[in-house]
């Protein structure tokens, strides 16, 4: 079990650092960022608030961006600490871990450094769970330790739809590259009744039908492994038509054979029809990558009615983080799904291992019998 913050005893009076996920996205520039969302902010405030009013000092600790082990303005947290006092009075923020090389490279002195005058450490970054950094690792070696509320949630949630599912469960999944998402497409091959598969990865299956597919995105040394799993007893459905650019250059709607030069940027209306049944119909639905380059709004429509059949179905939903979440906040659906993880990566690497680094961290701690 991982211990919660119950299982910290009696906070008052103690000194704890809590490692948040303040990754939060910044615009501007390099000498004036400012916060765009503050919603990771604002998700750790459970977990602040609940020891702040048990008289605990807070001091948090987050990385932002990526300096690479060098201090570097433009991702200096003190953006981040100005919101962080607006919404949390008295709460302290260390500097941006990782303009210390030792956080990445999980060095025992830093560990020391960033514990030193820590009674007690809470580990509520969801996102940087499934890293093995300094302070996702290192401090329940030897503090008493505890998962925020955050992470409890992401934990249980995601556990849930891993280990018992209402049934039918369907994975819904898109993105650019199927490489970054084997293992979890295994994994989850195990628990799913059907695969949903659009975005830039759809067209990697499609190769593997034999199908053409003019210049759309492929991973040739991933053909393989799509047609083992279309030959397998694996329910997947995959789009019939299909929208891009024509070899001109120009907006096309295609079936599911793609002409020379033809490049596929979302799925067609047919697909995203069909995808939103197949989401309507289940009992729990997990999505994960846009269905197509919805950053233009030319190939956004796909993706815009995945999100909306999410936010209509009344099975149990859970968006993992990413790209999927930034569409689902676009297009104004984010209330109405049942969770959106605060973690891309993190969400399906604990899908397809069923543990992280951090949580395993805590279940060491020295307050875990
Ligand atoms: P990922 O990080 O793998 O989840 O990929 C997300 C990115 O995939 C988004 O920026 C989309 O614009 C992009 N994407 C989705 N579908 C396509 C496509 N058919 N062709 C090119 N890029 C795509």
């Amino acid at each position: 079990m991982v211990p919660q913050l119950e299982d910290l005893g009696d906070v008052r009076g103690k000194t704890v650092l809590v490692r948040a996920d303040f990754n939060v996205p910044m615009s501007g520039p390099d000498d004036g960022r400012i916060i765009v969302d503050d919603f990771r902010i604002r998700a750790a405030l459970p977990t602040i608030n609940w020891l702040s009013d048990r008289g605990a000092k807070v001091i948090c600790a987050s990385h932002l961006g990526r300096p690479k082990g060098a201090t570097n303005s433009k991702y200096s947290m003190a953006p981040i600490r100005r919101r962080l006092a607006e919404l949390a009075p008295g709460v302290e923020l260390m500097e941006n871990l990782r303009f210390n090389a030792g956080e990445e490279s999980n060095d025992p002195k830093f560990v020391n450094e960033i514990i030193s005058g820590i009674d007690l450490y809470v580990n509520d970054a969801f996102g940087a769970a499934h890293r093995s950094h300094a302070s996702i690792v290192g401090p329940p070696r030897t503090l008493p330790s505890a998962a925020g509320r955050l992470l409890k949630r992401e934990v249980e949630v995601l556990g849930e739809l891993r280990n018992n599912p209402k049934r039918p469960l369907v994975a819904v999944l898109g993105g650019a590259k199927i490489s970054d998402k084997i293992g979890v497409i295994e994994a989850l091959s195990k628990v799913v009744d059907s695969f949903v598969i659009g975005g830039g990865m759809c067209f990697t299956f499609l190769a593997a039908k034999s199908l053409p597919i003019g210049d759309s995105l492929c991973e040739q040394d991933q053909i393989a492994f799509c047609r083992k799993l279309l030959e397998s007893k694996v329910e997947l459905h995959l789009p019939e038509d299909i929208v891009g650019l024509d070899r001109d250059g120009n907006f096309a709607t295609f079936g599911v054979r793609l002409p020379d030069g033809a490049k596929g940027l979302d799925i067609g209306p047919g697909s995203a029809a069909a995808f939103a049944d197949i989401i309507m119909g289940g009992r729990s639905v997990f999505w994960n990558g846009p269905m197509g380059m919805f950053e233009d709004e030319r190939f956004a429509a796909g993706t815009r009615t995945v999100a909306q059949a999410m936010s209509e179905t009344k099975a149990f939903t859970v968006v993992g983080g990413g790209d999927s979440a930034a569409a689902l906040a676009q297009f104004g659906y984010e209330k109405d799904v049942d969770h959106v993880s605060t973690g891309g990566g993190a969400s399906l690497e604990f899908l397809e291992l069923g543990d992280l680094p951090g949580l395993s961290a805590l279940r060491g701690a020295p307050n875990v019998n």
